[in-house]
């Protein structure tokens, strides 16, 4: 087991870590690891991506395969996308994210795209995107100016049955080498918005955080880069740890685990370094 040393916070990404993928099977000890990182009153929070699902939806799902997660302890994507666009005033959007959520964005009082001029193109994992709906982006972006979010730069998501899909990174890319325009905002990880977000959440210094997740490309880097603690955990996207020779050596997570349940939470010290075991 490894020892994190002065951790006094928690910042887990969920799926890969928390969660096998979008079927929301745990991994193995991951549920007991919660309820230790709880029993002991830590902080942590989940810092999600996740586009798929409303927030509420979210927090059910693992709640109901056994994680004591509650809405206050979610720092996700889609809430701060919508926030970001709250506070700019841009209601009226072209949303190219799940259908499904189309609801969710309404019931927030956006307009979305059919029923009125478009002030926001927003971006968002989408299953069933097709080529029809890029070139009406590509002409949104052209004809009228918009500004482009991204709730989250992946290139590519593990869908229910593990496969792998592209991603909005994949297709705000295609956008930006067809538009010519490249001021796209992105709100979810790599971006360091929801890093700061889930920071003032926990209201606890970086140094003292310990980011987990199992893609140290789009998550840890900037996790680092802020101050974070950071481990890299194999149970997700990545089964060993080839992907960090796509990184400078300075970017390395501190840390290289199996999974969650191979770091000890038991003990956050006073003082101590985190074991380096790449
Ligand atoms: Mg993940």
């Amino acid at each position: 087991m490894i020892k994190p040393g002065a951790v006094r916070a928690y910042l887990l990404d969920i799926e890969g870590v928390l969660v096998r993928d979008k079927r929301y099977e745990p991994v193995p000890g991951a549920v007991q690891w919660l309820e230790g990182v709880e029993a002991q009153g830590l902080p942590w929070r989940l810092v999600s991506n996740n586009t798929t699902f409303t927030p509420r939806e979210l927090v059910d799902s693992l709640a109901a395969v056994g994680f004591p997660v509650t809405e206050q302890h979610l720092v996700g994507a889609l809430d701060a996308g919508r926030r970001w666009l709250v506070q700019r005033q841009l209601r009226r959007i072209l949303w190219l994210g799940h259908p499904r959520l189309a609801d969710w964005w309404r019931a927030a009082g956006f307009v979305l795209d059919g029923e009125a001029t478009v002030e926001a193109l927003v971006l968002g994992v989408n299953p069933r995107l097709a080529p029809d709906d890029l070139d009406r982006a590509l002409a949104v972006i052209l004809d009228e100016g918009v500004p482009v979010v991204c709730l989250h730069r992946n290139g590519f998501w593990l869908d229910e049955r593990s496969q792998r899909r592209l991603g909005p990174g994949a297709w705000a890319a295609a956008l930006e080498a067809a538009s010519g325009h490249s001021g796209f905002t992105t709100i979810g990880k790599p971006a360091e918005t929801i890093y700061h977000e889930a920071l003032k959440s926990l209201g606890i210094p970086a140094g003292e955080c310990l980011f987990i997740s199992d893609d140290p490309v789009a998550d840890l880097v900037t996790a680092g880069r802020l101050g974070m603690r950071t481990a890299f955990v194999l149970s997700g996207k990545y089964g060993d740890h080839g992907i960090l020779s796509r990184l400078a050596q300075e970017e390395w997570p501190d840390m290289v685990c199996t999974c969650l349940a191979d770091i000890d939470s038991n003990e956050p010290g006073p003082t101590g370094d985190i074991d380096s075991r790449c």
